[in-house]
């Protein structure tokens, strides 16, 4: 049924066909139209499309509808060059300029400190790459069997577990088809079996892939859900022949029912357990567990401007939480005093230790343990640094976390976050201990997807 969108009296049901214009965009990508006073979620649509939307959804506040026809375009509007496109859940952004892309991201995190935290504060700027595309230098691909057999890789639909088959995402580095299809190739020609997710039977699970992309070394991970693969040795000689620098193969061993992509333990069947890399001048050793961030561009003018707000002179001790891999902090000792580096997963901190050794920083020390835990013992232990740098996983910090940082009373707080809404919660939760956000900008780090990193500069309001 086709209904008009002046209508009195009028409820949107499952399966009307309406027509609509879209005015904004949410937070996750999706355009926005009103119907008879209801917000309507279309995706693949931007402000200025006018459409036939098929509604798929009625809740009592929204609906959420299906572009049908497109009537009128908006000028914000360019054609996908990905055949995928319509299947995959990853960019949300890729049917619009990439200019506009970036305004929508800088007003996401304005909003964002604005709705949920309260702050009248605009983000400055959104820090962009030259190049949005094939940025990724870590992939983990699933593998699955079609109905004839056929091993499947590529990324699981939207919102579900089903695997679309596709070869080549104009998100991941250009050498990783090629990595993809060795793996395949040895699938093929050994006795192994496919995961499948429904029984819990088979056993290479998914691809895990990293490239150092200033290095070129290359580390290819197979997520397995047992112990062991038959001919390992095939493998590497089939990886060997891409002719790429194949530096780490390993195996991770997965054998839970779960979505989490890796299991805890991991065997280095060629090569290091490591591959390295280089970000700002400095060296960095990178092992499977280990968090890197995935676009080494991004990351560079992330890490710039981190360094901007921390605003170091060489004299200051430096707490570096949530530290991964040491990176931020190791960027940053040359202007500190002391720099402390605190993260959970063990693998990251050994090879923190490593870089810091192999850059030949002094000034570093690193703590092995959950944030909360390091930062109260440090403060128990009287350590007072006078700059805080955060950047925690997507929920953000822990309140505890917070306060214990804000009874440091360190001169500046570096907040770094790769989710705009805990970031903002969090500002808001500063500013009642003290801490009154100063600045705020945001860095394109996952260009065509709805995510955004941003960085904040909090500053203590009151005397030490
Ligand atoms: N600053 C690093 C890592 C940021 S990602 C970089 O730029 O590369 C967030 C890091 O926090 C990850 O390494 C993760 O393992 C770690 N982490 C997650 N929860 C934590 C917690 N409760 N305490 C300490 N570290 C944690």
């Amino acid at each position: 049924m086709h209904r008009d969108i002046k209508g009195d009296e009028m409820t949107l049901k499952k399966n009307d066909d309406i027509r609509l214009e879209i005015t904004a965009f949410t937070s996750l990508g999706s355009g926005i139209g009103r119907f008879e006073n209801m917000a309507v979620f279309v995706d693949g649509t931007a402000p200025g499309d006018e459409i036939t939307a098929h509604i798929i959804k009625v809740k009592k506040n929204y609906a959420v509808g299906k572009l049908q026809k497109l009537h009128r375009k908006s000028k914000l509007r360019t054609e996908s060059d990905c055949a995928a496109d319509a299947r995959c859940g990853g960019c949300a952004y890729r049917h619009i300029k990439y200019v506009g892309e970036l305004d929508i991201k800088r007003q996401t995190v304005t909003d964002a400190m604005k709705r949920i935290g309260g702050l009248d504060l605009e983000c400055e700027e959104i820090l962009s790459v030259r190049v949005p595309e094939y940025y990724r230098n870590k992939a983990q691909i699933p593998v699955g069997l079609d109905n004839e057999g056929k091993i499947i890789t590529g990324f699981y639909s939207k919102k579900s577990h089903r695997i679309i088959d596709c070869e080549e995402c104009k998100l991941q580095h250009k050498d990783f088809p090629r990595l993809v299809e060795a793996v395949k190739g040895y699938m093929y020609e050994n006795p192994v079996t496919v995961y499948n997710e429904q029984t819990g039977d088979g056993l290479i699970r998914h691809i895990y892939l990293r490239q150092g992309v200033k290095t070129g070394e290359t580390m290819v991970c197979l997520v397995i859900n047992g112990d062991t693969i038959p001919g390992k040795e095939r493998l590497v000689e089939k990886l060997l022949e891409t002719g790429l620098d194949i530096k780490s193969v390993v195996l991770n061993k997965n054998k839970k029912d779960t979505n989490v992509v890796l299991g805890e333990e991991c065997e280095t069947v060629y090569g290091s357990d490591y591959i390295e890399d280089e970000l700002c001048g400095l060296r960095f050793r990178i092992s499977p567990l280990s968090f890197y961030q995935v676009n080494p561009e991004g990351t560079e003018l992330l890490y710039g401007r981190a360094r901007e707000y921390a605003a170091l002179t060489g004299d200051e001790v430096l707490l570096d939480l949530y530290c991964g891999a040491g990176t931020i902090g190791m960027t940053m000792a040359e202007n500190a005093r002391q720099v402390i580096g605190v993260e959970i997963i063990p693998q990251a901190i050994e090879n923190a230790r490593e870089n810091a050794r192999l850059n030949g920083i002094e000034n570093m020390r690193f703590i092995c343990d959950d944030a909360k835990g390091a930062a109260k013992t440090l403060y128990d232990e009287g350590i007072r640094p006078d700059v805080v740098v955060v950047d925690p996983p997507r929920k953000g910090c822990s309140r505890e976390v917070l306060e214990t940082i804000a009874k440091m009373s360190p001169d500046r707080v570096v907040y770094i976050s790769c989710d705009p809404a805990t970031l903002a919660r969090d500002c808001a939760i500063f500013a009642e201990l003290g801490y009154e956000v100063q600045k705020l900008s945001a860095v394109d780090m996952f260009p065509r997807t709805v995510h955004v990193e941003s960085a904040a500069l909090l500053c203590r309001t009151e005397e030490r």
